[in-house]
């Protein structure tokens, strides 16, 4: 019998938390969290993801600063809005929603976000850090992911864990993370060979691929914990993962629901992070 992660109950639970120490955040330094959202260009997508961050703010009393630029804006104009929000005070995390239009360099934009106000947890120098183990703000799903793990009380410890997706965004740290919490890490993505068998001898089974329902029951152990990061539309254009449900739910202990598992941690992670980034700021 599987027990299926419900991503929305542990979302719920953190975000009292953090809802928590934003208001002890104000109360002892007499002004709120604040997260600077920028946005340039109107991609549906991206407006409906920093719709949801700011709504989330509100919910979590983060202060949002919502900046939207046209889809033409300058580099130089993207670059001066982002230096200008790394000095100012009330800000402490700032997100630049990917993708940017074709003609700005992203790079370069990203780079200019100090290590401190990097809440995405995407700037070399956070990276490096989760390499090394040490203590630095971490890239969102896949932290989400660890949370969720941890709240599941789910060892990680000695078990043999892979990770299909070598993305910056989320395989490679999804995989950092993993090692940091000692599992036996094999990181998968389009040249594995054998792909199938590996993901069979895994203990913690994470999907971030972006193909939907990639993850057949043939690929999963018995008895495997599953998580499905994947968001993908099926041949009915319904919301599914990376991983086929239907066939690998009997075979494993845990999984993660599309919609409902990985994706609502996403923000909540973010929230965590500029709440941290604030706390952060007044220790230094
Ligand atoms: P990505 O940058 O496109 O990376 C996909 C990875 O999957 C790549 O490393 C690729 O390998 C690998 N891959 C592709 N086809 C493969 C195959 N046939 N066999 C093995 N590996 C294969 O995607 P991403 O940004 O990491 O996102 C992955 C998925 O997670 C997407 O569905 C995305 O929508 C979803 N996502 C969800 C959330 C959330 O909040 N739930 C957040 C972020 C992303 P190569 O490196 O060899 O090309």
């Amino acid at each position: 019998m599987f027990k299926l992660i419900d991503g929305k109950a542990h979302s719920a639970a953190l975000r009292a938390q953090i809802k928590e120490r934003a208001c002890a955040f104000k109360a002892a330094n007499g002004n709120d969290v604040g997260l600077a959202v920028v946005l340039v260009g109107n991609d549906p997508a991206s407006q409906v993801y920093v719709r949801n961050k700011i709504k989330g703010c509100e919910e979590a009393g983060i202060k949002s600063f919502a900046y939207y630029l046209p889809g033409d804006a300058a580099q130089e104009e993207v670059e001066e809005l982002v230096c200008s929000l790394t000095e100012n005070g009330d800000i402490h995390g700032i997100l630049v929603q990917l993708p940017l239009p074709k003609h700005l360099d992203a790079d370069k934009i990203l780079k200019l976000i100090p290590k401190g106000k990097d809440v995405d947890g995407f700037c070399e120098e956070n990276i490096g850090n989760l390499c090394l183990n040490r203590d630095c703000l971490v890239a969102c799903t896949p932290n989400g992911v660890m949370q969720m793990l941890k709240r599941e009380g789910i060892e990680i410890k000695g078990k043999r864990a892979v990770v299909i997706g070598r993305s910056n965004i989320v395989g490679k740290p999804m995989a950092m993370l993993l090692l940091n919490a000692d599992a036996t890490v094999t990181v998968c993505h389009s040249k594995t060979q054998n792909l199938a068998k590996i993901c069979a001898e895994a203990d913690v089974l994470v999907a971030a691929i972006g193909k939907a329902k990639f993850v057949t029951a043939d690929m999963v152990k018995d008895g495997a914990v599953v998580i499905d990061v994947g968001m993908n539309r099926d041949a009915d254009g319904k919301l599914c993962g990376d991983v086929d449900f239907e066939s690998v739910k009997g075979k494993c202990s845990y999984i993660t629901p599309v919609p409902g598992g990985v994706g609502p941690m996403t923000i909540t992670m973010l929230l965590y992070n500029t709440v941290t980034a604030a706390e952060r700021s007044v220790r230094i």
